[in-house]
């Protein structure tokens, strides 16, 4: 599981990384925005709270992860990006990976200071159909508040993996392929290894 503020770069080195170890990588905050696109119902519910820069409750974020951990896909491993946020997501999700016999293998934090991140996510814009635009809620007003409600809700969670031996902690400040190669390390694998075949392959 990939932990950090937004504007990390939780969302590269999880397309990165996942992609190193096989594995799907779930990303709750792109789960929550093709809804959004799709106007679906869970959409629907979910776009107030994205728009003002403050987590979806967690009864609707829980539901959802563990309808997509329930894919094919999942079964042999996989990649959480911006889930759990906070300590309830991260108890519930430890419950139900337990009922399946499994457990999270290793929580890596990504750390990046504050005025870093503003400015990365001041100027970070998305290709939206040939067009470049900014997220709605990296609009500056938005992204203090997402730093605040990280500090506050998510943040505790380093301290809380930390406590079950599962943090590994990276400076997130350098290229794309700088910090893969540490987190690649992190995780025990070098960059450019490939994955150990699984059994029965
Ligand atoms: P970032 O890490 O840059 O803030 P994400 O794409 O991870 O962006 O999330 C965007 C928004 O989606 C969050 O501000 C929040 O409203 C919602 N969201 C994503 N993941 C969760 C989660 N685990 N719990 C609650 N809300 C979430």
């Amino acid at each position: 599981m990939l932990l950090g503020p937004p504007g990390a770069g939780k969302g590269t080195q999880a397309q990165v990384i996942a992609s190193h170890l096989s594995a799907p990588a779930i990303s709750t905050g792109d789960i929550f925005r093709a809804n959004v696109s799709g106007r679906t119902e869970l959409g629907t519910k979910a776009k107030a709270y994205m728009d003002a820069g403050d987590l979806v409750p967690d009864e609707i974020t829980v539901a959802m992860v563990k309808d997509r951990l329930a894919e094919p896909d999942a079964k042999a491993g996989f990649l959480l990006d911006g889930f759990p946020r906070t300590i309830a997501q991260a108890e519930q999700l430890r419950d139900s990976l337990a009922e399946l016999g499994n457990g999270l293998d290793c929580v890596l934090e990504l750390v990046v200071d504050e005025d870093e991140l503003v400015r990365r996510l001041s100027s970070r814009r998305m290709l939206v159909d040939g067009e470049w635009v900014q997220r709605d809620d990296d609009k500056p007003e938005t992204v203090r508040h997402r730093l605040h409600v990280y500090r506050e809700q998510t943040a505790p969670l380093s301290g809380f993996y930390e406590g079950e031996g599962l943090l590994a902690r990276i400076d997130a400040i350098g290229s794309v392929e700088e910090v893969t190669a540490r987190a690649l390390e992190a995780l025990g694998r070098t960059p450019g290894s490939v994955p150990a075949p699984q059994d029965g392959e």
